[in-house]
């Protein structure tokens, strides 16, 4: 993956502690992909580290689907924007885009690694439901070790994510789709 070059540069408040931080926008030309955003930067504060990770070019509000079903279906390379939602309705996972969000590159193996992780970490809470944890988990680590299939299914409204492969499907969203988003992201703003 080359560097083509640093091309913007520009503050944000970091969603942790409000000071404000410096992100730096490169854009990479990536083989089988093309060009790639990646934006990175860490609080000076509290060390807090943001990233993001798009398509240069939006091809439109889309949902994105992926069957995982036989072992190297999991090495195909996710690309995930900060303000695409991920669902994968076999393991009851969904992950919400919002203000604290990343984006990044990563496999789909990568990415259950990381799911199962903020599970592990969102379940040794001492008010963690057990039962839901340990069901959850188990169907996780299935995942990891192949021993189920599932479905990956990213929902992006500005069209700039993917996953890298001949098997990825990819539907326009439907206006109802687009309209419940929107009516979702008016309620963060108001829970404020
Ligand atoms: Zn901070």
């Amino acid at each position: 993956m080359d560097v083509v070059k640093k091309i913007l540069e520009y503050t944000i408040k970091c969603p942790v502690c409000g000071s404000e931080m410096k992100i730096e926008d490169h854009l990479y030309d990536m083989p089988l992909v093309g060009k790639v955003i990646i934006s990175s930067g860490r609080c000076p504060r509290c060390g807090y580290k943001w990233s993001d990770a798009r398509l240069a070019e939006s091809r439109g509000a889309r949902k994105i689907i992926y069957r995982v079903e036989k072992p190297g279906d999991e090495n195909a390379l996710v690309i995930r924007a900060s303000t695409a939602s991920i669902i994968i309705p076999e393991l009851g996972v969904e992950i919400k885009p919002g203000p604290a969000a990343l984006g990044y590159i990563t496999t789909i193996e990568g990415l259950i690694m990381d799911i199962i992780e903020k599970t592990e970490f969102i379940c040794s809470e001492p008010d963690a439901p057990l039962d839901e944890c340990k069901k959850k988990l188990e169907q996780l680590r299935k995942a990891r070790d192949g021993l189920i299939k599932y479905t990956i299914i990213i929902i992006d409204p500005e069209g700039v994510s993917t996953i890298v492969s001949d098997k990825t499907r990819e539907e326009p969203l439907s206006e109802e789709e687009i309209n419940a988003l929107e009516k979702e992201l008016l309620g963060m703003d108001s829970q404020k």
